[in-house]
Order: C-alpha cells, then structure tokens, then sequence
C-alpha cells in the first residue's frame, strides 16, 4: 500500500508552502489509494515549540487535511536514532569530529568546487580515542567514501516514474549525530520513514539535494527503497521564498482573515495558487 507523508518542524507557525507539501502528499495518497502519515520533526529541542505543535493540528484540522494512524514524534526516538547509528557504527562507516564550526571555516578557506562547502575530512581516518570522546564534545560523520564502496556505489532513486542516479559530488560526510542532538535531519528521517511505512516522499524541491545522502543510508541501515516526489516550492509572485522569517502570512492569520481552509487546500491540490503567490522550480 502506497503511504506518504508530511513532516513539518514545529518551529514556527506554517504558511502556505507547507500548506501545500501537505495537500500534495495527501493528494498522492488518494491517487493511489493510500494512506497519508503525519510525523513532527521536533528533534531541534531548542527551536521547537509545544504551542507550534498545537498549531500545526489546527492548521491541518483547518485545511481539512487528516492522516493515518498514530502522529510520530522525533523528540520520543532517542532510542531508535541511537541503535541506527551504533549498526553503523560496528561497521566502521562512521567517525566522531571534534572539530569546531571555526576549524571547518578555515579548513575550506580554500576553494570549493560546485557542490557548495563539504567537510574537508579533518577527523577522518584518526584512531578512535574513547577518552577523548569522554572528554569533548563531538559529533559522528558519516565516512561517505567508505559507505559508497560498501553500499556498492551510487545509489539511484525513482521519482515519478524516472530512475535518478546520484553522482560522487552528492554526498558529503555530513553530521548524523551530535552531542547534544541523537540525530540529525538526514539519520532520523530515513529511520522515521521506515518505520512509518513510508513508501512515498513527498517534499519540496528545496530537500532534493538530501535524497542521495538518504537514500544511501536506506541502503546501509537495510530500510527498503521509497519512491520521490519533489514538488515545487510555493513563492511570491516575484519568486521570493516564503522563509519563515519573512513576511509571508501565516495560516493561522489566513483562517483568522476568514480564508476557507478546505476551499484553500483544494485550490492547492489542483495548483491553483492564492494571488501573490505562485509554484517556482528552485534552481
Ligand atoms: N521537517 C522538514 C521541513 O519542515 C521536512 C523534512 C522532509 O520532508 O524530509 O522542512
């Protein structure tokens, strides 16, 4: 059975761009007959809020848009982040890093390729020091170099229909746990979308660039293989990002303008868009 999700941080309250991931991950679902998950990415416990919680169900309760089964919560999966890492860790495909946002700066004072900023590979490759590790802070790296050649190579991914193959420069040794965080983003979703039963992402365009690293950690922790659909992102008419900081409105300000939340998320499902708004390929 076909299941997709919407995943929203409760960091603030949402705005027409989430408004639509969730009318399109429910739309999917019904088109093929499925299910549609909810789960909170409240694993940033200093950024998340109860009250954007609370506000997340009212805005779906709004939109008229409901979900399967039980609500996950990220903050409730130490445990589960924890034994993912600790697989990975037996095999040898990741290692603690020391390093300060400051060493990383002036590790990559020299030129960068296309691929943006990667991390130079400072605490790569150093014998594991546990008394160390007792003493500093430090986070865990994926070794990505050591997870492609164990993985068997880059890893592919279908989206609607087409077979998408990643290249060497998609994948970086990107932070899957930090002291004070038991995952990041990129370890809690693929563990979270298996458990769910995902087997549909659905997301914006703006996450694209993590499906490589993602689906390399589906092929190392055994998760099974979802399908992709990154859709394109809600902007301004003059193609500026709804950031949460800007001044894009609320949903919560819409229903208090006295929008129809169930006449708004069928627009969206049919890419109809609010005016001033519009739907923007991220280059
Ligand atoms: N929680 C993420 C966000 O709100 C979405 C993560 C995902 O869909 O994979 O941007």
């Amino acid at each position: 059975m076909v299941a997709t999700r919407f995943a929203p941080s409760p960091t603030g309250r949402l705005h027409l761009g989430h408004a639509y991931s969730a009318a399109m991950a429910l739309k999917a679902a019904r088109a093929a007959g499925g299910v549609m998950r909810l789960r909170i990415d409240d694993l940033d416990q200093g950024r998340s809020r109860p009250e954007h919680v609370e506000g997340i169900f009212e805005d779906l309760r709004w939109l008229g848009i409901g979900w399967d089964g039980e609500v996950l919560f990220e903050s409730e999966r130490s445990d589960e982040y924890a034994s993912g890492l600790e697989r990975l860790r037996e095999r040898g495909l990741v290692y603690p890093c020391f390093c300060t946002r400051a060493d990383i700066q002036e590790a990559l004072a020299a030129p960068h390729g296309p691929g943006g900023a990667h991390y130079p590979g400072t605490c790569r490759g150093r014998p594991d020091d546990p008394a160390r590790r007792a003493r500093e802070a430090h986070s865990w790296r994926l070794d990505a170099g050591r997870a492609l050649d164990v993985a068997g190579g880059l890893p592919t991914w279908r989206e609607e229909g087409r077979l998408l193959r990643s290249g060497r420069e998609d994948f970086d040794d990107v932070i899957l746990a930090r002291k004070d965080a038991p995952a990041s983003y990129h370890l809690a979703c693929v563990i979270d979308d298996a458990a769910q039963g995902v087997t549909l992402v659905v997301r914006g365009a703006d996450l694209r660039a993590s499906t490589p690293v993602q689906r390399l950690l589906q092929e190392l922790l055994g998760l099974g293989e979802p399908d992709y659909l990154h859709h394109r992102l809600v902007t301004f008419e003059d193609g500026r990002r709804l950031a949460k900081r800007d001044l894009a409105p609320t949903l919560a300000a819409m229903r208090e303008e006295g929008v129809d939340g169930r006449e708004l998320a069928a627009r969206l499902m049919d890419q109809s868009l609010p005016l001033g708004f519009r739907l923007t390929e991220p280059t």
